[in-house]
C-alpha cells in the first residue's frame, strides 16, 4: 500500500516535469543556437533578450516570428547564395561596397541579414540615454533632439512599402537621417543615403502588423521607448574613428 502511494506520487512528479518541459519547448522563451548558425565566416546571432523583453511596444509573437523565421531565412538564403563563390571570403561591408555588381539574391538577403543584426542590438528594454557626444552631434545636425525624432519618424512613416529608416554617420563625420527600400542599407553603393548606420528601424509590415496592423505611426512612436541608446552611442563613437 505504502509502495503504491510512493509510486503514484513519483508518477505524478514525472508527469509534472514532462509537462513543464513540453510547455517550455513549445513557448521557447529565449533564442537558442542551432547547429547551422555558423556558416563560413558568417554567424546568425543570438537575440540579446527574450522574445517578450520589448513588451508592450513589440509583442513576443512578433519578435519570435521576426527573429526566428524572417531573420533566419535571410541568413540561410544569403549563405546559400554565396557558397562556393568568391563572395564567400568577403565581409558584409566589402560586399555592400560592391552591391551594384552583385545579384538581387545577395542584395536582399545579405541586407536582411545585416540590417536585423543591427536592429536587435539597437533595441533594449533599458537602453539608457544617448552619450553627451551623440546628444551634441544630434543637436548640431538637426537643431534639437525633438527635431531629430520628427525627421527620423517621418523618414520611417513616409517610406512607401517595405524598408528601413536610418541614422547614419556620413563620410564627413556628420549625422544624417534617411530611408532605404526593401533590405537595402546605407553601406550599399546603390543607396541614396550613404554612411555608417548607427540606428535603424525596420518598417516592413512583418515588424509590426500583428500588434499595430496598419498603424505604422504608432509603432514608430513606441520605438523611442525601446531604443538602446548605449548601443547607438557606442556605434557613433566607433563610426568617427
Ligand atoms: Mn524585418
Amino acid at each position: 500500500m505504502k509502495n503504491r502511494v510512493i509510486s503514484r506520487t513519483a508518477g505524478i512528479g514525472i508527469i509534472v516535469i514532462l509537462s513543464v518541459g513540453i510547455v517550455l519547448a513549445i513557448t521557447k522563451p529565449f533564442s537558442v543556437m542551432e547547429e547551422n548558425d555558423i556558416v563560413g565566416g558568417f554567424q546568425f546571432p543570438s537575440l540579446p533578450y527574450g522574445y517578450d523583453a520589448l513588451e508592450p511596444y513589440i509583442d513576443a509573437k512578433t519578435m519570435e516570428i521576426h527573429y526566428d523565421r524572417h531573420h533566419r531565412a535571410y541568413f540561410n538564403n544569403f549563405v546559400n547564395a554565396i557558397k562556393g563563390t568568391p563572395v564567400e571570403d568577403m565581409s558584409l561591408e566589402e560586399i555592400f561596397a560592391q552591391m551594384s555588381s552583385m545579384s538581387d539574391v545577395i542584395r536582399n538577403n545579405g541586407g536582411g541579414f545585416y540590417n536585423h543584426n543591427l536592429f536587435w542590438k539597437n533595441m533594449s528594454p533599458n537602453g539608457g540615454e544617448p552619450s553627451d557626444e551623440l546628444t551634441a552631434a544630434i543637436e548640431k545636425a538637426f537643431g534639437s533632439f525633438d527635431n531629430f525624432k520628427e525627421l527620423f519618424g517621418s523618414a520611417a512613416a513616409s517610406r512607401f512599402g517595405s524598408g528601413w529608416a536610418w541614422l547614419v554617420v556620413n563620410s564627413e563625420g556628420e549625422l544624417e537621417v534617411g530611408s532605404t527600400p526593401n533590405q537595402d542599407n546605407p553601406l550599399m553603393d546603390i543607396s541614396p543615403i550613404r554612411g555608417i548606420p548607427i540606428l535603424g528601424l525596420d518598417v516592413w509590415e512583418h515588424a509590426y502588423y500583428l500588434k499595430y496592423q496598419n498603424r505604422r505611426p504608432d509603432y514608430i512612436d513606441n520605438f523611442w521607448n525601446i531604443v538602446n541608446w548605449r548601443d547607438v552611442s557606442e556605434r557613433y563613437e566607433a563610426a568617427l574613428k
